[in-house]
């Protein structure tokens, strides 16, 4: 501790650069795909993660409606991503941080949430987020329980979708000149796929607003029938993707559609990608490369396409579990 005081950090640190996060044409993809193929590359981020952007936006939102005074401790559950968000702007503003972690989460982001100085704790969610030892069961009952202590409850918290409403969808949007006619990404909370999703088709209807899952995941279903399966059985984690229950943070309304993906192919995608291209992909990304090269026919993406993948954070969050493997080109894969 440097003997700052609260007053003083938030004038050290005056509001972090969250966003304007670069996007780039990747020239491999759009030979092989006959499309002009964009990635948006979150790892841009403070954080290092596309989840920086829910994280202030809900932060603000709690101390701007006095939902926690000076000193209190932000409660969150989360895959990792989102729960550094919190940890470290709720640090910058002299707040404290209880991250309520899955135990699939990735060693990589444990350590970088211990690190960021976030109180963790590592839960079990394998029979669903409402079960009494999961991360989000936990949050709540350790906020509702805790002195000023504020849940900012990623999944059912407007603030999320809003994030992206404002921030990434527009900034989608310009950094492709208006040329964007489909938008690709995982859903997790549901947050991006929604709030970037409602931007883009503000601006042209016409978008095609594609999400990724792992298969087993209930969002593709919910999406076509808006009802929930009869049977939700365990799914092999992708991790940050793929739900067993419908979020409040998915809003289905600008979604056209979800593709499902294997949790193996992703693995192997994520390994040829870095074959051919020297890139290592996150573990979410990489489904969205293995979504591509697995529909890309039915896709039917023409040459006047631009299609804008988005990569939420980056491989060196996953080494132990995607990259310790020999590698394959994708073109075997
Ligand atoms: N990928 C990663 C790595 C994530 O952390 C998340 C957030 N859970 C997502 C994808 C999904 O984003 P969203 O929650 O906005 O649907």
């Amino acid at each position: 501790m440097l003997g700052f005081t609260r007053e003083t950090r938030i004038k050290i640190l005056t509001a972090p650069i969250i966003g304007n996060t670069p996007i780039r044409k990747c020239e491999f993809l759009s030979s092989r795909y006959h499309s002009n193929i964009y990635i948006k590359e979150e790892f841009h981020n403070p954080g290092m993660s596309a989840k920086d952007r829910p994280a202030y936006y809900m932060i603000q939102d709690a101390i701007n409606r006095n939902c926690i005074s000076p000193g209190g401790t932000f409660v969150e559950a989360s895959s990792g991503n989102t729960g550094l968000g919190i940890a470290m702007f709720a640090k910058q503003y002299g707040y404290r941080s209880k991250i309520f972690v899955s135990k699939s989460c990735s060693q990589e982001k444990i350590a970088i949430l211990e690190a960021a100085g976030a109180e963790i704790e590592i839960c079990d969610n394998s029979n669903g987020l409402g079960d009494f030892y999961s991360t989000q069961f936990k949050a709540q009952s350790y906020a509702a329980t805790q002195p000023n202590a504020y849940f900012t409850n990623q999944y059912y918290n407007s603030q999320n979708i809003r994030a992206h409403y404002k921030t990434t969808g527009p900034e989608i949007w310009k950094q492709t000149d208006g040329q964007i006619t489909h938008f690709l990404c995982g859903v997790g909370t549901g947050g991006t796929i929604s709030g970037v999703g409602r931007y883009l088709k503000e601006q042209r209807p016409n978008v095609n607003i594609w999400g990724v899952e792992p298969a087993g995941s209930i969002l593709q279903h919910y999406l076509d029938a808006r009802s929930i399966p009869e049977q939700i059985a365990p799914f092999e984690s992708i991790e940050g993707i793929g739900r067993n229950f419908v979020p409040g943070s998915f809003d289905p309304t600008p979604v056209d559609h979800i593709y499902q993906v294997t949790q193996e192919d992703t693995k192997t995608m994520a390994r040829a990608y870095r074959t051919d291209t020297g890139i290592l992909c996150g573990f979410s990304s990489a489904a969205v490369l293995a979504c591509l090269q697995r529909y890309a026919t039915g896709m039917h993406l023409k040459p006047t396409d631009t299609l804008v993948l988005l990569f939420p954070d980056h491989g060196s969050r996953y080494i132990s579990k995607l990259y310790s493997e020999t590698p394959k080109s994708v073109a075997h894969a």
